[in-house]
């Protein structure tokens, strides 16, 4: 069986911007419907509402202060990945957008803010079973988690993979700028002091340059099968 230490089961997918994580997570969500928690989404929420109210990315004080006074709520949607709303604002295009992307790391690199975060994402994980997606949710957020998988790709795959999902959402993106992003992003997450992007030690490394999103969703699927029969 799963070893559970609570009623719940939590399912973490870690790994670098493009790996695939949350169509794999939400697709994995959907099949064993359990709820799908974007916690990269949340980082971006705060990005842009600080870029909004003109709060320095310097400031952590400042950045602490807004995270513990909004509001984040992640509402599901059966056919696309959840919308996340701010104070009732729905920001789930807005978070996308390429200033977003370009400042998010460093709203992140903060360890008081994640501190915020991370009890947010916790709290959601306790009541429900779940597929929680991020850099972190593996070794900080959920070490107990039931099973962690580590996604990798190539950077080239990655971008082409981003870029393809960017376009699709109305944006207008090229595959230069996409892959510059998320170089950038890779090398500040893994290099940062809180919470660095590693693998938890009893995660499972999935790279996903040849495989098939459904492929990847059985490869984990099985995973979970043969813990359940440990
Ligand atoms: O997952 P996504 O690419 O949308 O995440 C955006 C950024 O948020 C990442 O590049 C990373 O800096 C940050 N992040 C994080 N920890 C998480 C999720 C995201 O630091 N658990």
């Amino acid at each position: 069986m799963i070893k559970k230490e609570e009623l719940v089961i939590q399912i973490t997918i870690d790994g670098p911007a493009g790996a695939g994580k949350s169509t794999i997570a939400k697709k994995l969500a959907d099949k064993l419907r359990f709820l799908y928690i974007d916690t990269g989404a949340m980082y971006r929420a705060i990005t842009y509402t600080a870029l909004q109210q003109g709060i320095p990315l310097d400031d952590e004080a400042a950045l602490v202060k807004l995270t513990t006074s909004v509001n984040l709520d992640m509402v599901q949607q059966k056919e696309a990945k959840p919308k996340i709303y701010c104070n009732d604002l729905d920001l789930t295009l807005a978070i996308r957008e390429p200033l977003v992307s370009r400042h998010v790391s460093q709203v992140a690199a903060h360890g008081l803010v994640r501190q915020e975060l991370v009890k947010l994402q916790r709290k959601l994980a306790q009541k429900n079973n779940v597929v929680m997606d991020g850099r972190d949710a593996g070794t900080v957020v959920l070490p107990n988690a039931d099973c962690k998988i580590f996604l990798t790709a190539s950077l080239k795959e990655r971008a082409r993979r981003r870029c393809l999902e960017l376009n699709a959402g109305g944006h207008r993106h090229t595959l230069e700028m996409v892959k510059a992003d998320l170089a950038r992003r890779d090398t500040y997450d893994q290099n940062r002091k809180a919470s660095p992007l590693i693998p938890a030690t009893d995660a499972v490394i999935i790279d996903t340059t040849f495989l098939t999103p459904a492929e990847v969703v059985q490869k984990i699927l099985d995973l979970i099968k043969e813990k359940e029969s440990d």
